[in-house]
């Protein structure tokens, strides 16, 4: 069967991967230059299979009133006169109750846990080197009740079969003794020693060469413009994808089917087919800054819970990332937010980087209000969806590559998730905070 995969990011690249090693031959359409060019091109790095709780939870609300405004707030959402905006508000709110928030926290950790093997198994079977660390992820506290309040959430996760261990902050320092410097404000911590972290553009590119190799096509400077349609019901089919090709001609692309993963514009692609994805932009941050002294910079990743930051050891850099904007889709830089991240680095890990050339960067998670991403069918039989992975695309990425090819070639993958138009015999509810009766898009 002939696919088209429209996006090259973490989870396009992987969808192309897998649905080749499914049999089918696959065209990829990109719109930049390169794969992982825009979300995943710098993120934080964290696989973080454990510290999978959505920011929609019963804690959001009260923290999004006090955040109003502050230009420095870790999630700050700028109200604008746009609707799509406003229904995604009002979802994540809905999503905030205790029981939404378990429920979304069981879905995201079965795909990320799914993800985590997939990944792990690639690395053995390719050999992609991304500057890989296994040395778990330790999430550390600076406030007491914050504190206080992960315990259920660690709880719940350790129920989920997540190995997630709280620990003194001591405990904290001895796992990582780069954090020595800042021991009396640490308060506690937990630490999951099976999370990992890694460059999510060197294992993008690097699987994009190998998908490349085994005979995948990747057609760069493409920016697809429309998906053409025909029939109603049963019957209604996408019969060709418009695009603007590298020579900047129009041109109609077909296949038997065509799976969207454009990250946060795949939404925009499917208003016009009357399909309304709860998708919305959540520009983050990130700083990586050269390493000056090995010794003084951290090694395991980390969450600063304090400055929602995490930080990856990626090789010789330091990559520091978090904050998110919910502002439409522009990327520029605010000065304040990047120079927050470069201060809170410094005073953590003095003398470990190079902080006076820090590379910012900002991208646009694709968000759903839940944060558990679309994957799966849509009521156009040939349209698949793989999109909607915000915080954890990187996490997720390779997992849900891996079931878009099982559910294109007919088959359930074997994960329990709550997929996108299939049926579902043990999840109650609409997983994705898409609008009933629309559990198919
Ligand atoms: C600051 C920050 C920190 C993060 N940290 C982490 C982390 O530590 N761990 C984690 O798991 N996740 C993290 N994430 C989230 C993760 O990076 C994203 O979820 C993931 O990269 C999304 O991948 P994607 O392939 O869906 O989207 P993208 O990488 O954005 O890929 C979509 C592709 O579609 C292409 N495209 C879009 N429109 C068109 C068009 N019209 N025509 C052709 N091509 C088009 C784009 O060019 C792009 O290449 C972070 C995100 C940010 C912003």
């Amino acid at each position: 069967m002939k696919v088209i995969v429209l996006g090259a990011g973490i989870v396009g690249t992987a969808s192309a991967w897998f649905l080749q090693r499914a049999g089918h031959e696959v065209t990829v359409l990109e719109r930049q230059p390169g794969v992982a060019q825009e979300t995943s091109f710098a993120n934080g790095g964290q696989i973080s299979v454990s510290h999978a709780e959505p920011w929609a939870n019963p804690s959001a609300p009260l923290k999004l009133l006090k955040w109003l405004g502050r230009e420095d707030a870790p999630l700050l959402f700028r109200l604008r006169a746009e609707w799509q905006q406003w229904r995604w508000g009002l979802e994540f709110l809905r999503q905030c109750t205790p029981g939404h928030t378990a429920h979304n926290i069981r879905q995201i950790v079965a795909i990320a846990e799914y993800s985590r093997q997939t990944l792990q198994a690639l690395r053995a079977e390719t050999g992609i080197a991304y500057d890989c660390e296994t040395r778990g992820i330790l999430h550390f506290y600076t406030d007491e009740r914050e504190f206080a309040q992960s315990l259920p959430a660690a709880q719940l996760m350790r129920d989920l079969g997540c190995p997630r261990e709280t620990v003194s902050a001591d405990e904290v320092v001895r796992l990582e003794p780069a954090l020595a410097a800042v021991r009396h404000k640490i308060v506690g911590g937990d630490f999951t020693a099976t999370d990992e972290s890694g460059d999510v553009y060197k294992f993008t590119t690097g699987l994009a060469e190998k998908s490349r190799e085994a005979g995948v096509q990747f057609r760069f400077n493409h920016l697809v413009t429309r998906l053409l349609s025909e029939g109603t019901g049963a019957a209604a089919r996408i019969t060709g994808v418009e695009v603007i090709d590298d020579h900047g001609r129009h041109q109609v692309l077909r296949a038997d089917s065509v799976v969207l993963a454009m990250g946060s514009f795949s939404a925009q692609l499917l208003r016009p087919l009357d399909m309304n994805l709860m998708l919305y932009p959540g520009k983050g941050y990130s700083a990586t800054y050269r390493v000056t002294d090995p010794a003084l910079a951290p090694r395991v990743s980390l969450t600063d819970d304090g400055h929602k930051l995490v930080l990856s050891r990626l090789g010789d850099r330091l990559r520091v990332a978090g904050t998110c904007e919910i502002n439409g889709y522009s990327r520029e830089l605010n000065p304040v937010r990047c120079e927050a991240i470069t201060r809170r680095t410094r005073e953590l890990f003095p003398g470990a980087c190079d902080y006076d050339q820090p590379q910012y960067w900002a991208g646009l998670r694709p968000l759903t209000p839940s944060n558990v991403p679309y994957i799966g069918r849509t009521r156009y039989a040939n349209l698949f969806v793989n999109t909607g992975h915000g915080t954890l695309g990187w996490t997720m990425g390779c997992g849900s590559g891996r079931a878009i090819a099982e559910i294109v070639s007919g088959r359930r993958p074997d994960v329990d998730f709550a997929f996108t138009g299939l049926p579902d015999p043990t999840h109650a509810g609409r997983p994705n905070g898409v609008p009933a009766p629309a559990a198919r898009p």
